[in-house]
């Protein structure tokens, strides 16, 4: 039962992100993702949970089946828009009775159809107060370099990042595709006085216009002359994995090389461009 706070303490964190499958192929995806990438040793795995809730057991299924079947370290996402803070307790208890110390505390999204949220929070903040004051986990919380999305400014998301992660003990980022964007957000937080290990989110890219979709919707930039370096292989899919894989390895290279306390892989329930990744850097 590794706390994530100390893990990062002890020197850079490999981890792995999954989502909880819907159908039997699927889980049967997830298993084989989850099999291939033990043996890198991570340092813990996280599962997501879906919005409003709709993935609530099946998220903490998986998280409680992952420590207690293979050892990993596993965190669970939460989300707390929409929800009243009891259904919340009452998951942080089921959390607790299946040994998970570790909470990705976040606000969600609004529903998509414009629909009014009911429920007892607004901001990721209110999150981290009550799962802090609901016994000794270690919090992590979202982070957006470029970011986040619904901001009307840098500078003010850049304030409310940083009192974010005052309260949490470590952030994991939006993925991103340019160095710069994440070193630009650790040196702004530092001129906050803001400190909290952020860990750099990684997307390798294995299918180039559906990254670019993401990448609209998280409010990532997809920058243009990696964009055309892909459109220039077609759909070649091993020449676009290939250089997804490259293009993935020098960025989590100059990461380390600045400093980075860790590096966090969105595997979308797949191993081998994160396998390949790790294995250029030498990691696992
Ligand atoms: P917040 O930190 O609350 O920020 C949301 C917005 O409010 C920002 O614009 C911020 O600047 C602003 N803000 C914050 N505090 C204040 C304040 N006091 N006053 C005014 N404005 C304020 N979503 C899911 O549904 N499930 C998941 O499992 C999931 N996992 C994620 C994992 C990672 C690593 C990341 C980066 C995101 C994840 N998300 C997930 C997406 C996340 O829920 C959305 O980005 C959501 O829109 C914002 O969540 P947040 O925790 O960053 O919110």
């Amino acid at each position: 039962m590794a706390l994530i706070r100390d893990l990062l303490d002890a020197g850079p964190t490999l981890s792995f992100e999954f989502f909880p499958p819907k159908t039997d192929e699927a889980e049967r995806q997830l298993e084989k993702a989850l099999h291939e990438l033990r043996p890198l040793g991570p340092s813990f795995v996280s599962v997501t949970y879906g919005a409003g809730g709709s993935t609530r057991e099946r998220t903490r299924d998986i998280v409680v089946g992952i420590e207690r079947d293979t050892g990993m370290t596993a965190m669970a996402h939460l989300t707390c828009m929409g929800h009243r803070a009891a259904d919340i307790t009452a998951l942080l208890d089921e959390y607790r009775d299946g040994s998970i110390t570790n909470i990705l505390a976040l606000a969600g999204d609004p529903p998509a159809d414009g629909e009014p949220i009911e429920g007892d929070f607004t901001y990721a903040t209110e999150l981290v107060e009550l799962v802090r004051s609901h016994g000794d986990f270690s919090i992590g919380v979202a982070a957006h370099p470029e970011g986040h999305p619904r901001s009307p400014d840098l500078e003010s998301d850049r304030r409310h990042l940083a009192s974010k992660l005052a309260l949490a003990d470590f952030g994991v980022t939006q993925f991103f595709f340019r160095a710069e964007d994440y070193l630009g957000m650790v040196e702004d937080l530092a001129a906050l006085g803001c400190d909290t290990p952020v860990v750099p989110g990684i997307m390798p890219v294995t299918n180039a216009r559906q990254i670019q979709r993401f990448a609209a919707l998280s409010g990532a930039a997809f920058p243009v002359e990696l964009a055309e370096r892909f459109d220039a292989l077609g759909d070649d899919a091993d020449s676009v994995r290939a250089l997804g894989v490259e293009v993935a390895t020098e960025l989590c290279q100059r990461l380390l090389d600045e400093g980075a306390p860790g590096l966090h892989f969105y595997t979308l329930n797949r191993s081998t461009a994160t396998r390949e990744v790790a294995a250029n850097l030498g990691l696992g």
